[in-house]
């Protein structure tokens, strides 16, 4: 018998099982897995803490295991856990830290982690003996006094590279090539929660890829992120650009999520020319999706929008933006745009950023912006994989 998570090739010629990796696995999963394996079912608690809460990479690293039965298992290749291997880390001045991390299959995705500091003096000395405690990862929040950070952000990649080919993006100008594992998300959460020494308080779904291209493998990583690591769901944002009738699909699972859109244009025309699939998904039909969505679930939507110079940072564009989102729940994150090497867009000057807000605000629109964190050290939107995926 195999747990639910647990994949067997069977095919023709194909000799040996392949099981799931461990990483994504539940509790119950994890002690049947265990007894399956001739272990006591308390054993899966304890790989369940292990792996969750301790970083456990591989069954080796599992002190409180048997050794002879770790040898065992490892000599059978059962068991693996399914983390990734760093390959570049890059710091940028503002704390944020980008990371490559290369998968099994030797593919290279990113992950960013975005601290937010509650006293920027005091931030980094903090933060280097939080990385020298080994397991228990002290909560970012209020309630924690010895939270160097107010909160830590984690955007996690949900694919390599990304099918969607928007032309302000850097990911999608280096192609498709797979969707990631659910395993493949939650060790990128891991991965910066063991690198700060500090509990991830917030998890967005704005690295490379689609999540809604790889619903099924996403959703599973966000149970998990919720039941097995921590984090809760209202602090996790699953960004997405539209794929028709896949929003609408997303409300049925009643998420306590938030869905954040990006839209980038205030028509059709306009939204045509920066993403090419949106020529298959009108404006209005993203829209009506959309209020379907909230309609179902309840919970309001983020829609994104890129601020690109002279292009669609204009009033009559916040005004025709205005008129699509009129008694919507929504709130608009306006993001300046940030240049990548292989187009030429220009962002806009802080003026006609703040004009742009204040047209909206006019239509009572409730708007924010956000800067790209991390510019320094080439962590925002995809250019580290870009410059550095053969180094
Ligand atoms: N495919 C999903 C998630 C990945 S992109 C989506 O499109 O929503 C996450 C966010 O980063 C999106 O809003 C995207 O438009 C934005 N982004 C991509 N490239 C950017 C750039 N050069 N400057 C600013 N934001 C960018």
């Amino acid at each position: 018998m195999h747990s639910s998570n647990s994949l067997e090739l069977t095919s023709p010629g194909l000799t040996s099982s392949i099981s799931a990796p461990l990483l994504g696995r539940s509790l119950a999963d994890l002690t049947a897995w265990v007894q399956q394996h001739g272990q006591p079912a308390y054993r899966g608690k304890q790989l369940h803490q292990w792996l969750y809460q301790q970083g456990a990479r591989s069954l080796a690293d599992i002190s409180v295991f048997p050794k002879a039965w770790r040898a065992e298992m490892e000599a059978a290749g059962e068991g693996e856990v399914g983390r990734s291997h760093l390959h570049y880390r890059a710091e940028a001045p503002d704390g944020t830290v980008k990371f490559l991390l290369r998968l099994q299959d030797g593919q290279i995705i990113e992950a960013v982690g975005i601290p937010t500091f509650r006293r920027e003096s005091a931030a980094k000395r903090q933060r280097l003996d939080a990385a020298h405690q080994d397991s228990a990862f002290p909560s970012s929040g209020s309630h924690s006094d010895t939270s160097p950070y107010s909160r830590l952000t984690v955007c996690v990649s949900s694919q390599v590279g990304c099918p969607m080919a928007c032309d302000f993006c850097a990911t999608g100008k280096g192609g498709y090539v797979r969707n990631l594992e659910p395993h493949e998300i939650i060790d990128q959460v891991l991965t910066v929660q063991e690198d700060f020494g500090q509990r991830v308080s917030n998890i967005v779904f704005m690295g490379m890829g689609e999540p809604l291209l790889n619903t099924e493998n996403v959703l599973a990583a966000v149970r998990s992120l919720n039941t097995d690591v921590g984090i809760g769901q209202r602090a996790m944002t699953l960004s997405t650009v539209g794929i028709p009738g896949h929003i609408r699909q997303l409300a049925q699972h009643q998420l306590q999520v938030t869905l954040a859109v990006s839209l980038h244009a205030s028509n059709q025309a306009l939204r045509e020319t920066l993403i090419p699939t949106a020529r298959r998904y009108p404006l209005e039909a993203l829209i009506d999706e959309c209020r379907d969505y909230v309609q179902i679930t309840g919970r309001r939507i983020s829609f994104e929008y890129i601020l690109l110079a002279e292009l669609n940072d204009r009033p009559e564009h916040a005004d025709q933006l205005a008129q699509h989102l009129r008694g919507f729940q929504s709130h608009v994150n306006l993001i300046p745009y940030n240049p990548i090497q292989e187009v030429d867009y220009k962002r806009p000057d802080p003026r006609r950023v703040q004009s742009f807000v204040q047209a909206l605000q006019d239509h009572h629109i409730a708007v924010s912006v956000r800067y790209s964190r991390g510019l320094e050290a080439d962590a925002a939107c995809g250019q580290l994989r870009a410059s550095r995926k053969d180094g």
